[in-house]
């Protein structure tokens, strides 16, 4: 069976102690069993409370990060790169010593809108600091999930294929390729043969609607994603993801261009969509020959 995760945007902007307690109590009381902690800034969490908060309740974690362009490790400028790398090292850290299997999210490039596309030496030096993050991961036995997001959120892996070719690049056994329903919807004109082509390279999926809101309330077709995960015979996470001006974290918020005020309701919004992936996965299962 999947873990079935919420990404902590669904319930705080921050990550202060009190915050921290917020998010993990919230996601144990929807039955959820692991929170995605976004670590855009690793320096910003205490990963002792943190660590101690997840065991209190009871929860597992995840990790995710994009990068900025500051920090691109796809750029020419081998400064940024070199900030990059230094980040996710931390970031790898902070995700390891709270507890999780998983270092995931845009971890290749910068969350942002390219003005042009990416150069080989960009791909080549993507590659290069991936190798040896991958390395670093799999001396704690960890995964990293490279996901591939839409056209105005990067432009070097903007699908599953994309990711796939990224990580024979890499050559590396824990760099698992991590989906994302709503920039799928975006990408992919057939969302179960893009998961279908993933297959065992899957390691973390998003559950996203098609707006970002509550699920089944979008334009995504469930029912074939949801085939296509038990087609695969996916075991990984399944993380609820979804973001409303009504909980704003200033730098992710404003990268994913959130805008508007989809849900005020964290919990209502958590408890449906926890639900929905459920009986959805549920009704897979019992329509699908893996
Ligand atoms: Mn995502």
């Amino acid at each position: 069976m999947n873990d079935l995760g919420v990404h902590a945007l669904v319930w705080v902007g921050g990550w202060s102690e009190e915050e921290s307690r917020e998010a993990i109590a919230g996601t144990a009381a929807c039955g959820y069993d692991l929170i995605e902690i976004p670590l855009l800034d690793p320096s910003r969490v205490d990963v002792e409370a943190t660590r101690q908060q997840l065991e209190e309740y009871g929860v597992r974690a995840a990790a995710s990060l994009g990068l900025s362009l500051d920090t691109d490790i796809s750029s020419d400028d081998d400064e940024a790169v070199a900030r990059g790398e230094a980040l996710l090292h931390n970031a790898l850290a902070v995700a390891r010593d709270v507890g999780s299997r998983y270092l995931c999210g845009v971890i290749h490039s910068a969350i942002a809108r390219y003005a042009k596309p990416p150069t080989e030496r960009g791909r080549a030096n993507c590659a290069e600091v991936l190798r040896r993050l991958a390395d670093k991961a799999a001396a704690s036995d960890m995964l990293l999930g490279l996901e591939p997001v839409n056209r105005y959120e990067s432009n070097l892996l903007n699908t599953g294929d994309h990711a796939l070719d990224m990580i024979d690049l890499i050559g590396a056994d824990n760099v698992c390729v991590h989906l994302d329903v709503y920039h799928m919807n975006i990408e992919d004109g057939d969302l179960a043969g893009a998961i279908e082509r993933c297959g065992d390279k899957l390691g973390y999926f998003h559950v996203g609607e098609s707006h970002r809101g509550y699920l089944g309330t979008g334009s995504i077709d469930f029912t074939q994603v949801f085939r296509a995960l038990v087609r695969v015979g996916y075991q990984g996470p399944i993380t609820f993801e979804s973001f409303s001006s009504a909980v704003v974290d200033p730098q992710l918020s404003t990268a994913l261009a959130i805008w508007r005020d989809l849900w005020t309701d964290s919990e209502d919004l958590a408890r449906r969509a926890r639900a929905f992936i459920e009986a959805g996965m549920d009704a897979a299962r019992r329509t699908t020959w893996a």
